[in-house]
């Protein structure tokens, strides 16, 4: 067979049995990989791709790290499943080491994604409420464009309506507020911010009905949206008020995507409770976390045969993802990826600003980290968003130039107008300048 025949068996095999997500099937733009190293993925036509996205957001590390592959090998050789219903040594290394890494005293329950993290805060949210005598406290607050997953309460806490409309009704008890938008400035002059939007919202809804807030510490996937520094500590101060539970999602912000081992270090506090996911384990294996603060851990610990988290997960915190997390996160601190992250980001959105800022149809550049966004508009003074087709140029530009920026290679955070940018921690600074000066390019070709 020819390398074009092997090619097309693939795809019409593909379009036989492989169900994709976020995007209509078009054969002719399905890249089918065939293996990755560092930042570069490789194709079954032998074409390079520098990995921009990191896959979703995850692959922190990069691809292709042999000691990631021995590490589950040797996990799965020894032990190869044990449930958390019991113990083993690679969940107690890990959560110790996450511990250590937020610098505070949380107790660790493991799943296997993202959506699974959340959904199980929520649910222990609402159980410690129960079990502290507040029976009212069902409700929680996020920020619309914000993506929490796909599980029926993760996406209803989710503030992007094209993503639910179809499935509603979702969980009930999700209520939205805008997000701290500087660019767009979606609040008033006495709430620049947003946080007295959510203490209104807390007191409308009467406050003892207030169950928690979550919240990313950069809203991600909905567009790359940078809080004011004080934004944070505000929706605390607010939570502590209402006697609400802060939940901080940093499913993507997490393992030094924002340049420090959690997004919510760039601006203070202690959330209650923080989901984690994709950077974990550089999404070598799927593997999720939800934090808990001992207070509220505490709570689960009575005598009453009710009183303990009635969840059960059968692969969260499997030996051989946690075995895998506790090496990625060494590769990280043996490399300083997390400084790295933060230096090259800064680099980067600098340079960004300095080349685009004059640009007609470059509203905004803006990020934290390896987290980047370029906020495209049809006018700089109405800030309408940039049409689909001449955002979804610069991307097929850029594929071109063998560059894979944005969700799917196709389709982009926000309105559909910001370009994301969000490469493995560990990218060599030739082929950030290479991303950097294409994307620049392809821009300007608009
Ligand atoms: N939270 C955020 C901020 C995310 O971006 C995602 C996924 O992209 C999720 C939660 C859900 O994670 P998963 O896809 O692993 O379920």
């Amino acid at each position: 067979m020819t390398k074009a025949d092997v090619k097309s068996e693939m795809l019409s095999k593909d379009e036989k049995y492989v169900w994709h997500s976020m995007k209509p099937y078009k054969p002719d733009a399905t890249m089918v990989a065939k293996s990755a190293k560092g930042s570069w993925i490789t194709d079954i036509d032998g074409n390079r791709y520098l990995d921009a996205m990191s896959g979703l957001w995850c692959v922190n590390v990069g691809y292709g790290r042999e000691e990631l592959a021995k590490a589950a090998y040797e996990q799965i050789k020894d032990l190869s499943y044990m449930p958390l219903t019991q113990s083993h040594e690679a969940a107690i290394q890990l959560g110790e080491k996450i511990n250590q890494l937020l610098g505070d005293d949380y107790v660790i329950f493991f799943s296997n994604s993202g959506s699974e993290a959340n959904e199980a805060a929520f649910k222990m949210v609402r159980q410690y409420h129960q079990q502290k005598g507040d029976h009212y406290r069902t409700k929680f607050i996020s920020r619309y464009r914000a993506y929490h997953g796909n599980s029926t309460s993760s996406l209803a806490a989710t503030g992007q309506a094209q993503r639910k409309y179809k499935y509603e009704p979702l969980g009930p008890g999700f209520l939205h507020v805008a997000p701290p938008d500087e660019y767009r400035n979606e609040h008033s002059e006495k709430d620049r911010f947003g946080a007295k939007e959510i203490d209104d919202v807390m007191t409308w809804e009467y406050s003892e009905s207030i169950a928690g807030v979550i919240m990313e510490p950069i809203i991600t996937g909905g567009g790359v949206i940078v809080p004011p520094e004080q934004y944070m500590k505000e929706v605390q101060a607010v939570c502590e008020k209402h006697g609400a539970l802060m939940i901080v999602d940093e499913v993507i912000c997490g393992f030094g995507r924002t340049g420090k081992p959690f997004g919510f270090m760039n601006y203070g506090g202690k959330p209650d409770i923080i989901t984690m996911a994709k950077g974990i384990t550089s999404a070598y294996l799927p593997l999720s976390a939800t934090a808990v603060k001992r207070e509220v851990y505490e709570a689960f610990c009575g005598d009453d045969t009710y009183d303990f988290f009635r969840h059960i997960n059968t692969f969260g915190g499997h030996p051989a993802a946690c075995a895998v997390a506790l090496k990625n996160i060494e590769i990280m601190e043996r490399e300083n990826l997390f400084e790295r992250s933060r230096d090259l980001g800064e680099t980067a959105i600098n340079d960004l600003n300095n080349r685009l800022q004059n640009h007609n149809h470059v509203g905004n550049v803006r990020g934290k980290g390896l987290l980047i966004g370029i906020e495209m508009v049809e006018s700089k003074v109405t800030k309408e968003p940039l049409a689909v087709e001449k955002v979804n140029q610069i991307i097929a530009y850029c594929k071109d130039k063998g560059i894979l920026i944005g969700k799917n290679g196709m389709t982009v955070a926000g309105y559909n107008n910001v370009i994301t940018l969000s490469p493995p921690l560990s990218i060599e600074e030739e082929d950030l300048t290479f991303l950097l000066d294409t994307v620049v390019e392809a821009i300007q070709s608009i």
